[in-house]
């Protein structure tokens, strides 16, 4: 899932000052699981527009935000309610708010979050970064993703700094290669990492922005 969590309050009240009525558009998906755009996020943040005095025209939460054409479909039964408002403000990831920002190219759009990472929930309301999203997956022979558990996204073993199992650059963290040699080990496929060790990594595949269609059924 995309992590995001709140702008602070101090921010936000800056970037919205020059606008006097607003329309919230929430997320039914990843910032919901945040709680950054359900429903309590959108009721939360009208109440706050409206004590500071600001009109709110509206709301509705997209079911996939980042879908552009189901997005499309769904806002434009709150057109009238969105051209009343000055600004809209998105309770929701960046793609989310590229979504809106598409569909309403002459109107303000305002993120009310920020986006941190991809990411799981260990236990609830609380996310670690999992995943960079690097083009090229090694969970099948590493275990655990070291390009993105490792600062130095080290890919063939530790590097020389880890000590006492714990990392270098964050001695509060084990090394990740540790979990990754004990994962090798239990499975019993130690030697074969090292007939396989990775590296240097292609970067060029994680060279941003990038594009995808997806193949065909049974392809
Ligand atoms: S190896 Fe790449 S694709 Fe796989 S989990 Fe790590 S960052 Fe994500
Ligand atoms: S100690 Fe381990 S996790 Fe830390 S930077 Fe070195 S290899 Fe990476």
């Amino acid at each position: 899932m995309i992590v995001s969590k709140k702008k602070p309050i101090e921010d936000l009240s800056q970037l919205l000052k020059r606008y006097n009525s607003f329309f919230l558009i929430g997320c039914s998906e990843c910032a919901s699981l945040c709680s950054t755009g359900n429903e309590e996020a959108i009721l939360n943040l009208k109440g706050w527009l409206e004590k500071e005095g600001k009109k709110v025209t509206g709301w509705f939460i997209a079911k996939t935000g980042c879908q552009i054409l189901g997005t499309k479909r769904e806002v434009s039964k709150y057109k009238d309610l969105i051209d009343e408002s000055e600004c809209i403000l998105t309770l929701s990831c960046g793609s989310g708010t590229q979504t809106i920002v598409e569909l309403f190219e002459d109107k303000p759009v305002i993120p009310t979050n920020d986006t941190l990472f991809i990411g799981n929930m260990r236990r609830f309301k609380e996310f670690e970064e999992k995943c960079r999203a690097c083009g090229e997956c090694f969970l099948a022979i590493t275990g655990v993703c070291v390009v993105t558990l490792c600062p130095k996204s080290m890919l063939n073993g530790p590097c020389g700094g880890y000590k006492n199992g714990k990392c270098e650059v964050n001695p509060q963290r084990k090394c990740v290669w540790i979990t990754a040699f004990s994962i090798l080990e239990s499975r019993g496929v130690v030697d074969s990492f090292y007939e396989s060790l990775l590296g240097p990594k292609d970067w060029s595949k994680a060279s941003s922005p990038r594009n995808y269609k997806a193949m065909e059924k049974g392809s």
